[in-house]
């Protein structure tokens, strides 16, 4: 392939050359360092658990980065066997290639020494991801980082142990919603029936999963159920939650995750937020965690996270924001009518 045909209009690299840039690094440089996105949720965990156990069977030195402030791990992922994990940056950083999974832009990693790193393989399948790396390998079309995490695999031959194909599946059911969302194709039910060969247990994942719920979990989606609003017709479903909902419910930050997809479940809505007052290290910050899903392609909710400094995908985008609540919610509503409802334009 020419350079001229590896790239595109936008000047982008064509998904088979960068595929081939980050085999190459991989076959090539032999200590590696690996992260995810602050906050890390199961593709973010699943792919950095499976590219370690890929690293490790090729027999090269990888160690595993998470930052204190997001130990423990939510409770249904602490079934993951983080061996080695470290949560400061190596000193030999210069000397490593860096690996980044599932993050979009190189803000939501608050380690910026990782970013000296001899190479930054940015491997992710966010649409807008800001191609921060010296090797980006974006593949919007795929469902999962971790379904990116699995061709990578095939591409170097390493044949997956259980605990290496639980990770990618875990990656492959929390992003596509259990194969319920609209990321989900012939490959994600392939990479599927692939990893459950290789040994996984699908109803133990199930159970870890989604199941084992802490009482508090309930507790603050009842809390969520109970004060849901609606506006402009119910095109938009919200629910905030305080840091008094929190202690209220005794919940932990993580046990939000899930509400929101009861909010998109309502009759008539075009997009749900769940707005989250930011607490634990940031209480009183005034900082609040919005996510956003969308139920069709009429809004692209990465859009409006994208104007408050966030980003996603199109149907489920997410930000963080100083606003306070009604000011949010202006600017909520305004943001989703402008795409539902564009303004005719002025004669
Ligand atoms: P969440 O609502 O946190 O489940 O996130 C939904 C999607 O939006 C995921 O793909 C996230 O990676 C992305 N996302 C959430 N928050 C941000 C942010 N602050 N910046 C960029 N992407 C985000
Ligand atoms: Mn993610
Ligand atoms: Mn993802």
């Amino acid at each position: 392939v020419s350079e001229e045909e590896s790239i595109d209009g936008a000047g982008i690299e064509s998904t088979e050359v960068t595929r081939e840039r980050v085999l190459e690094r991989i076959r090539e440089d032999s200590r590696f360092v690996l992260a995810a996105h602050e906050g890390p949720d199961g593709d973010a965990l699943g792919s950095l658990v499976a590219m370690q156990g890929l690293l490790t069977a090729l027999g090269k030195d990888s160690r595993m980065f998470i930052a204190p402030e997001d130990l423990p791990l939510p409770y249904e992922y602490r079934f993951f066997a983080l061996d080695g994990l470290i949560q400061a940056p190596p000193a030999d950083i210069p000397q490593r290639t860096v690996v980044f999974l599932d993050c979009g832009n190189i803000d939501r990693n608050s380690a910026i020494v990782l970013q000296e790193g001899k190479h930054l393989l940015n491997i992710d399948h966010h649409h807008d991801n800001t191609r921060f790396g010296t090797v980006d390998h974006v593949v919007p079309d795929a469902s999962c980082t971790a379904e990116i995490v699995w061709d990578l695999m095939h591409g170097l031959g390493v044949r997956p142990t259980p605990v290496l194909a639980r990770a990618l599946y875990v990656g492959l059911i929390t992003d596509t919603g259990r194969f319920m969302y609209e990321n989900t194709g012939p490959r994600a039910h392939e990479m599927a029936a692939d990893l459950i060969g290789a040994g996984v247990d699908v109803q133990d994942v199930y159970r870890r999963l989604y199941e084992e719920m802490p009482p508090a979990k309930l507790a603050l989606l009842a809390l969520a159920l109970s004060q849901i609003q609606r506006f402009d017709s119910g095109e938009l479903t919200l629910a905030a939650l305080s840091a008094e909902d929190f202690q209220h419910a005794s919940a932990q930050d993580s046990y939000s995750e899930g509400i929101i997809d009861h909010l998109r479940s309502i009759q008539g809505t075009k997009v749900a937020a769940l707005v989250r007052e930011l607490s634990d290290s940031e209480r009183g910050s005034g900082r609040r965690k919005v996510s956003l899903r969308a139920t069709d392609d009429d809004v692209d909710v990465s859009l409006i996270a994208r104007e408050q400094g966030g980003g996603g995908h199109r149907r489920a985008a997410g930000f963080t924001t100083t606003l306070e609540l009604e000011p949010l919610i202006a600017f909520l509503r305004g943001a989703i009518a402008a795409q539902l409802h564009p303004a005719p334009a002025p004669a």
